[in-house]
């Protein structure tokens, strides 16, 4: 993929001690190729890697002490810049509610994502109205009324006899009416664009006034992606674009398209066909990710919003005494639960897709619900003081859990195996401290 491929050019570039305009010009040229063969629109390539090589050659890199890393530094500013710079936050409006249009075409993921932002918005307490304006797709609106009963979101429909307009209009009204913050129109897509569908759209849209228009593209689509977007803001004016499936074997083409084609900011991306599955959309985080140098603030920002910090203190200070239970144990585990698929987390750390073994870890949640069960199995006794649990005790704990000794055998030689580990951490943190001079 390009990830890789890039990876591999600026590895190149890296070790250097001495980069020749002769290495940039080989290191672009294979950057080039890795841009064009990921489906990256080629106006948007020739004027990137002009850029890159302009500065890549200048003075402010050749005579600098590490020329490798400061190639790689622009090529990484470029790609930001190429990407939208900022990240751009959803329109609010000045009066709630605020209304939001979802548009595109069928099996983009519009009502998936639908629901993934009024899930996101709820973590923000704010509250979300999704109204069923796909009246053409068989089973769209109970579609919809499944995710929002999921998410605990309230859903607005009038059936499939009604006009999408119709429903759009009465459905916004109902939102000012009980003071929801936001609502969410989910339209009706449709394999390719067509008239009827644009002059549908266009009149919910002079109908409702949205604050925010977004269209959701699949980004496996690639370079028709990047023209469908192109379109859909020619004809409704878009606000924002949501980049969904970038979970799947996409080429990455179309993340770096959108914004240069048809300036039109990328604001969220979709990662899975869970709720959860969403992230705002960060240039720069994005570009770290394409040349591999890892996503590290969105694995601390996921971390930070999933673990209480209150009990993220507690822990440390129990890490410090080693007075970790298996109570703890599983208040981890929990935590570990809200921030998701574990596999996605480690996928954003630097290097850890070249760690062996990471992918055959797949700590999956079934895995995790086992655990839990045996914790729960155990007395408030055996969780403070894990030495007690004798033979006896591990036959009760797993007939209780309907697991097997053999589960808990392992459970509890992990649960030993953390603690040494923790205790090592304790230590480690404690003498780079005693290093920098603290006390
Ligand atoms: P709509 O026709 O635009 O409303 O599309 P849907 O929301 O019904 O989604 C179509 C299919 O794509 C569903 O099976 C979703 O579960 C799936 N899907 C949506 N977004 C994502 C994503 O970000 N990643 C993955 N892997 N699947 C997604
Ligand atoms: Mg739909």
């Amino acid at each position: 993929g390009l990830s890789e491929r890039l990876q591999s050019v600026m590895s190149k570039l890296r070790g250097k001690g001495k980069v020749t305009e002769a290495d940039v010009k080989e290191a672009m040229r294979e950057v080039r190729l890795a841009l064009l063969e990921a489906d990256v629109n080629f106006k948007v390539v020739k004027t990137f890697i002009d850029r890159v090589k302009e500065r890549a050659v200048g003075q402010e890199v050749l005579k600098s002490l590490t020329p490798g890393q400061q190639v790689i530094k622009v090529v990484h500013e470029e790609l930001t810049v190429l990407m939208g710079g900022e990240q751009v936050k959803l329109n609010t409006a000045p009066k709630s509610p605020t209304i939001i249009m979802m548009s595109g075409l069928q099996g983009a993921g519009k009502t998936t994502h639908t629901g993934k932002l009024a899930k996101l918005l709820q973590k923000q307490n704010r509250r979300s109205l999704l109204v069923a304006a796909d009246v053409y797709r068989p089973a769209a609106i109970k579609q919809l009324q499944v995710l929002g009963e999921q998410i605990g979101a309230p859903v607005f429909t009038l059936g499939d006899k009604e006009s999408p307009v119709k429903i759009a209009t009465e459905g916004v009204a109902k939102a000012r009416a009980e003071g929801f913050d936001y609502v969410f129109i989910d339209t009706a897509g449709r394999l390719h664009i067509d008239e009827e569908m644009m002059d549908e759209l266009r009149q919910i849209k002079a109908q409702t006034e949205p604050h925010e228009i977004l269209l959701v593209v699949d980004s496996m689509t690639g370079q028709d992606a990047v023209n469908v977007a192109d379109h859909f803001n020619k004809e409704l004016g878009l606000t924002g674009v949501v980049l969904t499936k970038l979970d799947g074997d996409t080429r990455g083409g179309a993340a770096l398209s959108v914004k240069s084609v048809t300036d039109c900011p990328i604001k969220f991306v979709g990662l899975g066909e869970k709720m959860d599955a969403i992230e705002p959309f960060h240039p720069d985080r994005m570009a770290s990710r394409i040349l591999g140098m890892g996503d590290v603030l969105s694995l601390i920002e996921k971390a930070q919003s999933a673990v209480d910090e209150e009990k993220a203190r507690e822990l440390q200070k129990k890490m410090r005494t080693q007075s970790f239970t298996l109570d703890d144990f599983l208040d981890q585990i929990q935590q570990m639960k809200n921030m998701g698929p574990l596999e996605d987390m480690l996928a954003m750390l630097p290097g850890a897709n070249k760690l062996k073994g990471v992918k055959d870890l797949n700590i999956d949640e079934k895995k995790i619900g086992r655990i839990e069960a045996v914790i729960r199995s155990m007395t408030p006794s055996e969780r403070e003081q894990p030495e007690i649990i004798n033979a006896n005790r591990r036959k009760r704990i797993a007939l209780g859990s309907g697991t097997s000794v053999q589960e808990v055998n392992r459970l509890l030689k992990q649960f030993e195996d953390m603690k040494k580990m923790m205790k090592q951490m304790a230590q480690m943190t404690k003498s780079k401290k005693k290093r920098k001079g603290f006390k």
